[in-house]
């Protein structure tokens, strides 16, 4: 208990958080979809403050032209052919060894998205494609769980916090998620380190805001960034009327 006092401190000090913020901290259990770059300082900085359970799920290997910004590899687990799950579960546990690692080697679909949302407090989007966030922001919608939604591309990020029926979801933004395309992918025009970096560590914020239970202070529509621009907009978005995320306010 002393030395889980002392490890948490510096969190446990914060007004936004104190003992009871981290008390929460650590009883909850968050899902982070996809072991890319977003997912990999997210699921770093949410086991290092202690989070009680991490679920993480990714079917991808690492690979030498991602570790630029997929900071939870090494050139070791590239070598060693672990998927991203192993190899996060391994390195997670070192980095906080009191908290349960749950690691996925699965693609995210309508299979599974069910058992991996059991008994789930809040879900990280650290994804890599349209389809299977639509998939999520359907599930979550339903289930009425948090969500997180994060972007990064190119210098450009997003990040937008969806409470089930409370905010609107991604199909308020994209009523038709055919018309979405993922054009705009690292693999043909890179991504910029720090800003996945950025996004990531935003979102993660986020995920405390929530799991301390203060949502009143939860970004206010889609954090819109262009890091190299030096641009940072908060985009209010409205709720469509007749969208699933509506029906269950
Ligand atoms: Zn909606």
């Amino acid at each position: 208990m002393l030395d889980t006092l002392d490890r948490y401190s510096r969190h446990q000090l914060l007004q936004v958080i104190g003992p009871t913020g981290q008390e929460k901290i650590r009883n909850a259990r968050v899902l982070v979809a996809g072991l890319g770059a977003l997912g990999s300082l997210t699921s770093i900085l949410l086991a290092r403050a202690g989070v009680g359970f991490l679920r993480i799920v990714d079917k991808d290997a690492p690979e030498l032209h991602n570790l630029h910004r997929q900071i939870l590899y090494d050139e070791m687990d590239v070598s060693r052919g672990l998927s991203k799950a192993d190899a996060a579960r391994i390195s997670l546990g070192a980095m906080a060894s009191n908290v349960e690692i749950e690691a996925v080697n699965q693609a995210i679909d309508n299979t599974n998205i069910e058992s991996l949302l059991d008994r789930i407090d809040l879900v990280v989007d650290a994804l890599d494609n349209s389809q299977t966030r639509f998939i999520v922001n359907d599930a979550i919608v339903a289930k009425k769980i948090p969500y997180i939604f994060g972007g990064a591309v190119e210098t450009v990020g997003n990040v937008m916090t969806i409470i089930p029926g409370k905010t609107p979801c991604l199909r308020c933004i994209w009523p038709d998620p055919s018309r979405v395309a993922d054009h705009s992918k690292a693999a043909t025009v890179g991504v910029l380190s720090s800003v996945a970096s950025l996004v990531a560590s935003v979102q993660v914020t986020e995920a405390f805001k929530i799991l301390v239970g203060d949502i009143s202070n939860t970004i206010p529509g889609i954090l819109v960034l262009d890091v190299w621009k030096n641009q940072f907009h908060i985009v209010p978005v409205e709720p469509i009327p007749g969208c699933s995320c509506e029906e269950i306010s």
